[in-house]
């Protein structure tokens, strides 16, 4: 039993004695169904969460669907993530915050992502992992669907080298609509990402994950950036010179440091649009 599930054991042992205190004396079985809040959140995270939906919509990492979630600050066994809406659209009334198992704790009749499992899933089997992109960006699909690996191209999309493997939903569920609507599913896609930065999706997509939203909104743009730059080299002809891993290491160390400028720039940006 990993750290994280004793955590997990604990804190269930913790809010049901309360729960049940409840139902007795009240005699009512009218129970709350949500879990419990992990609390309220810092502002200023929320308006990231925001804004790295409407940035991701902005440079066309997501369409109409796909979506961003982040691990609770105070818990790491929550995490917030929107009601089910087009990120462009989102506001920060539209985050809602959900389990590991993926239950709001209060849907207050919203509708939710059919996918949101994929977040609780992962958070579960990497406590690294802070936050979390799912896409549908087209320029991956041929890397998911061809025996082509992605490879690093560029200093932008270093993290690559760490290895980008492919989630083939046929292995582990037979036909499928290729949706991750549950938690098995979940599990199944967090099985394949492993420790890697990110993992695509075989026909549907890609999962990419980061120590926090800044990382995974840098990494959500440059990953289709890099496929596309790779298809591009490759239909030149001849060999493709792509990064050493030492070099990527180097990379990787320096981007530690954060994305402040690109951030704050990608942020103005979506944010200015109605
Ligand atoms: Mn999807």
């Amino acid at each position: 039993m990993s750290k994280l599930h004793r955590y997990r054991s604990r804190r269930a042992i913790l809010f049901a004695v309360p729960v049940v205190a409840v139902l007795c004396a009240s005699g009512s079985v009218a129970a709350q169904s949500g879990p419990a809040s992990a609390g309220p959140v810092d502002p200023q995270l929320i308006e990231d969460l925001v804004a790295a939906n409407r940035i991701l919509a902005d440079q066309g990492v997501l369409d109409g669907w796909g979506h961003v979630s982040v691990r609770h600050p105070r818990d790491p066994n929550r995490y917030l993530l929107s009601r089910s809406r087009a990120p462009e659209l989102i506001s920060v009334d539209d985050i809602m915050e959900f389990d590991l198992d993926s239950n709001p704790v209060d849907a207050k009749g919203r509708s939710l992502y059919t996918e949101r499992f994929i977040h609780g899933e992962i958070y579960k089997t990497r406590p690294d992992v802070m936050a979390i992109v799912h896409t549908h960006a087209p320029a991956l699909i041929p890397f998911g669907i061809s025996k082509v690996s992605l490879k690093p191209v560029y200093h932008r999309s270093a993290f690559v080298a760490a290895g980008v493997p492919v989630f083939e939903i046929r292995e582990r569920a037979g036909m499928t609509d290729m949706l991750i609507r549950d938690q098995a599913l979940g599990r199944a896609l967090a099985d394949a990402l492993g420790n890697h930065p990110a993992a695509l999706m075989r026909g549907h997509g890609a999962v990419i994950v980061g120590p926090s939203i800044q990382r995974v909104v840098g990494r959500s743009i440059f990953l289709p950036l890099n496929a596309t730059l790779q298809m591009q080299a490759a239909a030149l002809g001849g060999p493709v010179t792509y990064l050493d891993p030492e070099e990527a290491k180097k990379i990787e160390e320096r981007e530690g440091y954060g994305l402040g400028r690109a951030w704050e720039a990608w942020k103005r940006k979506a944010m200015a649009k109605p």
